[in-house]
């Protein structure tokens, strides 16, 4: 079989590329090595509960913001079930030993009245970190798809540190550690992150912010539901295990079946590690290889779903972010302190009332935790395996019950996941949460461009410019644009 296109990986950026493609009139197969689509916007049911893997909240969906405008051109913004977290603290932040509830608050004049209430001293530094956000995302290309002619980030953008414009700020070290909290730096690597991972994942909620009801699976099953209307094809349960490089030109993608689909383009929407490791050696730039394949990669999670007794806990329209008293630009990352930071709410549902039914919890993991059961099979990787897991599930625990007294006794069944789930389920190279590290401390080395040193190879997904549902939407824009161009692409985006 021959397609226009072919895409190996339904993530969302595989998936969106599929869409864009599949309206443009091409003849596109995503491939998906899962049995279920969506990478990271995977939901799963436990117990009647319905849990996200790696999609909880996302920004700018009202009307005529900017991912609303992405989603309405792929025809989805409408079906999509989203619930507004509360407009007065979406993000709810605590610190050690400090009783107050630091609010992050949706519109820019509710967010910097909210945190004068908090630090009635510090109007000069709210104001200038507000306005460098806005002039950061402002000139961010492809954040907002109309007007943009070029996808490139100028360099002085890329080697912006996040951390550097927050120390300069002020004085105020609470200050800095709540502008700076939430899921809006590198985990474990906040001296590395670029000034715009923060700016964009910041000015995204600030903008508006939204729960997804019933599970983020939701979004890939109506981009899946879009390529099919134009004509696509989406295979699950398909694994690619080689690309097949016949000078300097992708020719075919061999499959774990034994399956050959030939293509006349093809897009991967694996991590580059994982789509280097698909192409034979002396196929592609020994050089090339190397530089990617020693490219960082930001931590992953740990993640708890816990499944609550029936009408025993309520519903918390919010997200809350607990840091240790030196807050998250200090954090030691020690490991005899695990959980120094984590992150827990209450997912949302159609039937959810007063009452939540579940909780999810995550903290930062490094790979190198799990590592030792790299290559073992999901669900059989062992007693040692299940003892680490329950150890960290019962530490991570603890600390919500300092948080939340006698949380405990309200949670009937506990699951868990590390980011070796990670790694097996999406392929992401060890398990990371974000994918690859972008240091403003040597930008040019991690940029990915969409184009690789295959002539009709392609990449897309979080890899490339910024992770999230805006950065990987962005990103999938730049990939397609390599095919049919980007002024016309922005222009029809942006024309609805
Ligand atoms: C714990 C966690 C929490 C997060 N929270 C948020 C959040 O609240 N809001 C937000 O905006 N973002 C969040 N993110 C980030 C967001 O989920 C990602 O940036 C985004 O979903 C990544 O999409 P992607 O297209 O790059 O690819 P991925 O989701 O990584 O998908 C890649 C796909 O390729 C497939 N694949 C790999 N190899 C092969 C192969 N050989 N053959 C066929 N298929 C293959 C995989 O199975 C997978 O389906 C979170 C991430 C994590 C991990």
């Amino acid at each position: 079989m021959k397609y226009d296109i072919v895409i190996i990986g339904s993530g969302l950026g595989g998936l969106e590329c599929g869409l864009i493609l599949s309206k443009e009139g091409l003849n596109v197969c995503v491939l998906e090595q899962s049995s279920k689509v969506g990478g990271n916007l995977q939901s799963f049911t436990r117990d009647g509960c319905i849990f996200d893997t790696g999609m909880h909240y996302i920004g700018s969906m009202d009307e005529g913001q900017y991912l609303h405008k992405y989603f309405k051109y792929f025809g989805i913004a409408d079906k999509l079930k989203l619930k507004q977290l509360d407009t007065d603290g979406f993000d709810t932040l605590t610190f050690d030993g400090d009783d107050t509830e630091y609010k992050l608050s949706q519109g820019y004049d509710n967010f910097a009245s909210r945190l004068l209430q908090h630090f009635p001293q510090e109007k000069k530094a709210i104001d200038q970190y507000i306005s460098r956000i806005r002039a950061v995302t402002d000139d961010f290309p492809l954040y907002d798809p109309s007007g943009t002619d070029s996808y490139h980030i100028p360099l002085p953008t890329l080697e912006t540190c996040a951390l550097g414009f927050l120390s300069g700020l002020s004085n105020n070290e609470r200050l800095k550690n709540v502008l700076a909290g939430g899921l809006s730096l590198y985990p474990g690597h906040a001296g590395k992150t670029p000034l715009y991972v923060h700016a964009c994942m910041r000015d995204s909620l600030i903008n508006s912010c939204w729960r997804p009801v019933d599970g983020s699976q939701q979004i890939a099953d109506l981009l899946v539901a879009g390529i099919k209307s134009y004509g696509g094809t989406v295979l699950t349960s398909h694994r690619v295990n080689e690309i097949i490089v016949e000078n300097e030109e992708a020719r075919a993608v061999l499959l774990d079946n034994g399956e050959t689909i030939y293509g006349d383009n093809f897009i991967s929407n694996a991590h580059p590690i994982t789509s280097l490791k698909m192409i034979r050696e002396g196929k592609i730039r020994k050089i090339y290889r190397k530089r990617i394949t020693n490219l960082d990669n930001t931590w992953g999670a740990f993640s708890l779903y816990a499944v609550l007794k029936k009408d025993s806990f309520p519903y918390l329209n919010k997200n809350y972010f607990h840091y240790s008293a030196d807050g998250i630009l200090n954090a030691s990352h020690d490991e005899k302190r695990w959980p120094d930071n984590y992150y827990f709410y209450t997912p949302a549902t159609s039937n959810t009332g007063r009452f939540a039914e579940s909780i999810m919890l995550m903290a930062d993991m490094k790979f190198e935790e799990v590592s030792p059961w790299l290559g073992t099979k999901i669900n059989r990787r062992g007693e040692e395996y299940e003892a680490f897991k329950a150890g960290k599930a019962e530490k991570l625990l603890t600390a919500l019950e300092k948080r939340l007294p006698g949380i405990r006794a309200n949670i009937e069944k506990v699951y868990t996941s590390t980011p070796l789930t990670f790694h097996d389920y999406t392929g992401t190279d060890e398990g990371s949460a974000y994918g690859i590290m972008k240091n403003c401390h040597d930008p040019l080395r991690s940029i990915i461009l969409p184009r690789t040193k295959i002539n009709n190879l392609f990449f897309t997904g979080q890899n490339m410019n910024l992770h999230g549902i805006l950065g990987v939407t962005a990103s999938a824009v730049i990939t397609c644009s390599e095919i049919v161009g980007l002024q016309y692409l922005t222009n029809k985006i942006s024309n609805g």
